[in-house]
């Protein structure tokens, strides 16, 4: 694996850019499955199709079948399922006519044992010749940010899968609660309140994101499985293993504080800055986290609107695959 990243600020760039990377790593009739995430409706900040098409087309022109594909949502949506989701990607720009390439949404999946759970781990990405990952950089509730990790731990996983990694991360009390309040202030969707010596949660609202359990300085607050980022790292490191070639494009535009999976999601945090290629999903976002910080001084902006660090799941990934934080960002443009 290496963590050469190339950072590249216009997008006239990418497609000769991307026509040397793909040519060296892919073959004439390789199957491709370029996983992205088309949207919720209403929301207009996702990956575009216009961009989708432009790198899929590359892929058409060396000879590759490549086809977009995406997972249902668990959470109530017209995309929580298969039909649904395709009516919704239609809306937003992807349909087989507009990217001249199939559209894809299965729940179909295989199941792979962790240290911390099992996991359902989509068919399609594991069946197909390549991945390539076309993730949106952006802000996330419970990672503090989605990348190309959060593509293939959440994404990469069947609706039963995400439901357990957001379940497995809803907080219980354990003891010893001193009413710091720290855990309240933690929480991004407010839903704690101290009561007769101890917190309450409001699992309702919980999309368990564990902040509460890392803030809380006396340790009396765990996860019901583990943190949500020790599972969402956990599941993207084994299913990437299980990927044939892989490729990873992060597309820094629109870096809204919320995610695609909500019509509105929120302010844009910084200029568009490009898009960060390489052969892993660590390094893009490690490379990306960098690159935001130098371009906006902040060590974490995505954190200081989501209170979660955005580091969290990128550095438990690398654990897991054995490497470091450190990336060579080569600069086009
Ligand atoms: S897991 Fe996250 S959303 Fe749920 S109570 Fe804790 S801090 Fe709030
Ligand atoms: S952070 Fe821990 S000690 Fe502080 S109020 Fe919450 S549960 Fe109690």
């Amino acid at each position: 694996m290496t963590s050469d990243v190339t950072h590249i600020k216009h997008e006239d760039d990418l497609v000769a850019f991307l026509e040397k990377e793909f040519g060296a790593l892919f073959s004439e009739r390789d199957s491709i499955l370029v996983k992205m995430h088309m949207g919720e409706p209403g929301n207009r900040t996702h990956v575009s199709a216009p961009l989708a098409k432009k790198v899929v087309n590359v892929l058409v022109s060396l000879g590759c079948r490549p086809f977009v594909f995406d997972s249902p949502v668990v959470y109530s949506s017209p995309r929580n399922n298969e039909a649904g989701y395709l009516v919704s990607a239609a809306r937003n720009g992807f349909t087989r006519d507009s990217l001249g390439v199939p559209v894809v949404i299965s729940n179909r999946s295989e199941t792979f044992n962790g240290e911390l759970m099992a996991y359902e781990l989509c068919s399609e990405p594991l069946e197909a010749d390549g991945v390539l990952l076309l993730s949106h950089f952006k802000g996330h509730i419970c990672s503090g940010m989605g990348g190309a990790i959060k593509n293939v731990g959440m994404g990469c996983m069947s609706k039963s899968t995400k439901g357990a990694i957001h379940t497995g991360g809803e907080p219980v009390y354990g003891d010893g609660c001193t009413e710091c309040g720290a855990c309240i202030e933690s929480c991004p969707t407010a839903n704690i309140r101290l009561d007769r010596g101890r917190p309450f949660f409001d699992v309702s609202w919980c999309p368990g994101c564990s902040n509460c359990v890392i803030s809380c300085p006396e340790n009396c607050i765990y996860p019901k499985t583990a943190k949500f980022d020790s599972l969402l790292a956990e599941a993207a490191t084994i299913a990437f293993g299980k990927f044939g070639r892989s490729y990873a494009i992060n597309v820094m535009q629109n870096m809204t504080q919320l995610c695609d999976c909500v019509a509105d999601s929120g302010p844009v945090l910084a200029d568009d800055s490009g898009f960060v290629c390489g052969a892993d999903m660590v390094s893009v976002d490690i490379a990306s986290l960098d690159i935001l910080e130098q371009e906006t001084g902040s060590k974490d902006l995505f954190a200081e609107y989501n209170r979660k660090s955005s580091r969290l799941h990128v550095e438990e990934a690398a654990r897991l695959l054995g490497r470091d934080m450190e990336v060579t960002i080569k600069e086009i443009g």
